[in-house]
């Protein structure tokens, strides 16, 4: 292969600058690895940063005609090794398509290219009094890489994940050829959900070259709330009452003692909680509420903190806006904290709602069997409680991941809610998925792309 690379230079130089084409000691160590912690990092052969869909077109053309294996990339802040090259392979980046195409206040729709980040989105919309409403925690990250992770965050418990705000995509084949798939309406029923199948696919399917976004009003008052809980069960059982009271929290994550500790030392918070509350406490749920109205906001907060109490919560905090906001983002850097302190793999099963309670208890009880420490924090609202998982020891953390992803998939979840297979869950994917399903998967797979150039050897083997 590398006797290819300056021939295929050579013909993507046809098309593209010298700047969008790199080759040796111009890839940047950034474009050999996402942010997951359990996939080496890989040196792709070259590097291409095409700047329209009639450039990404080309690159796939060339790369099936000559059957080379081509990965998008977003912006490499994936946790399951998606975007992780092929060391004889092309790397398409999608940097510099970054142009939100347009903001349209009357059907409710963004329009952007893959490239364009969470962040960016954001800023554009704000003057509108629109939002984006899907924020898994790391705002850098593109809306190309969220649509081909399906990706979800805090906010799903109330507007659902990626997929729920995907109306539209272009499409790159891996043959080359461009096709479009829904648009700025809402609902169709006009033969195979196509925009749907690749949402979520991790760019084995096909490539994202622009992207239709259901947004929403953004809402003016939000008031965060934090209510510990001595025991499991009671906070375990308080998830689906919550959900049931109709009080449609923006944001409803669990975090337990420990992960709490760790988050809030690391971001210097002084969450002012008596020690007897704090040394009785197991764990802790996080809720923010959003209205359009303060007052009608504040009725929701008193609903809500009146409920945790009957549910059993041992007190419950209702911090001033800015401690709120501050308590929020600790959260949100949560996997930076644990992996500063050494995580050794981290897990993303999500189990029906009414089964964290069995499923927090067998993670407890295979931690301690296996002498492993395993924090949790997640989106308990969504049943996807994220686990830390720290064991030097490689065998008995295969074997704790392996126990505590059956165990997911045997209370009726899955391996994976949001963060994808990619490379890094792959051994378990093809050992807990239904093998029917896998066979499915290869055909759907070989029919868009029969070479098997796209993002080859992730989410399942062939
Ligand atoms: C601190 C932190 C917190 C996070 N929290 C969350 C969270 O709460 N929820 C959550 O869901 N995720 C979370 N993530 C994971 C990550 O942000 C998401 O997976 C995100 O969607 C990846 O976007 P990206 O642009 O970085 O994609 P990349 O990592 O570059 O790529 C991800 C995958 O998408 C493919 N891809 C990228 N662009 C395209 C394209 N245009 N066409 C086809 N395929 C493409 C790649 O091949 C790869 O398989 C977190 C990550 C970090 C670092």
């Amino acid at each position: 292969m590398p006797d290819l690379v300056p021939d295929l230079t050579d013909r993507l130089a046809e098309f593209l600058t010298p700047e969008q084409v790199l080759v040796g000691d111009a890839i940047h160590e950034d474009y050999s690895h996402d942010e997951c912690i359990t996939v080496d990092p890989v040196q792709p052969a070259i590097v291409v940063q095409p700047r329209s869909t009639t450039e990404v077109s080309r690159v796939a053309a060339l790369a099936n005609d000559a059957k080379i294996p081509l990965v998008g990339r977003g912006n490499g802040t994936g946790l399951s090794g998606g975007a992780i090259p092929h060391p004889e392979g092309i790397l398409l980046s999608f940097e510099l398509m970054n142009d939100i195409i347009e903001i349209d206040p009357e059907n409710h729709v963004a329009v952007v290219q893959p490239g364009v980040s969470l962040n960016q989105l954001d800023e554009a919309l704000a003057p509108h009094g629109l939002i984006y409403p899907i924020m898994p925690g790391e705002p850098s990250a593109s809306l190309g890489g969220n649509v081909a992770t399906n990706a979800g965050g805090m906010r799903a418990v109330k507007y659902g994940v990626t997929r729920h705000q995907v109306l539209g995509l272009e499409l790159v084949l891996a043959s080359g050829e461009v096709i479009r798939d829904g648009g700025k309406f809402v609902k169709s029923t006009t033969g195979y959900d196509l925009c749907q199948l690749v949402t979520g696919s991790e760019g084995t399917l096909a490539l994202i070259t622009e992207i239709t976004l259901k947004v929403v009003p953004r809402l003016d008052h939000d008031a965060t709330i934090l209510a510990p809980f001595s025991s499991m069960d009671e906070i375990t059982n308080a998830i689906p009452r919550i959900i049931g009271a109709g009080l449609e929290p923006l944001m409803l994550e669990y975090l337990d003692a420990g992960a709490l500790r760790v988050t809030s030392e690391a971001a210097g918070l002084e969450l002012g909680i008596p020690e007897e509350v704090n040394s009785a406490a197991v764990a802790y749920l996080l809720m923010k509420l959003e209205n359009a109205d303060a007052e009608r906001l504040g009725v929701d907060t008193e609903l809500t903190s009146k409920l945790l109490s009957e549910l059993g919560a041992l007190d419950v905090y209702v911090p001033p806006p800015a401690a709120g906001a501050a308590l929020m983002a600790a959260r949100e850097r949560a996997f930076w904290v644990v992996k500063d302190l050494g995580v050794n793999d981290v897990v993303d099963v999500v189990v029906p709602r009414a089964s964290i309670p069995d499923y927090l208890k067998t993670v407890a009880t295979l931690a301690s069997d296996t002498g492993s420490w395993v924090p949790g924090a997640g989106h308990a609202g969504d049943g996807n409680v994220h686990m830390s998982v720290f064991q030097d020891d490689p065998d008995k953390l295969h074997s704790v991941m392996a126990s505590i992803l059956s165990t997911g998939v045997d209370l009726g979840g899955a391996i994976s809610a949001e963060h994808g297979i990619g490379l890094a869950k792959l051994d378990y994917m093809m050992k807990l998925e239904d093998p029917v399903k896998l066979a499915l998967m290869r055909s759907i797979k070989a029919a868009f792309d029969p070479n098997g150039i796209l993002n080859p050897g992730k989410v399942f083997t062939s």
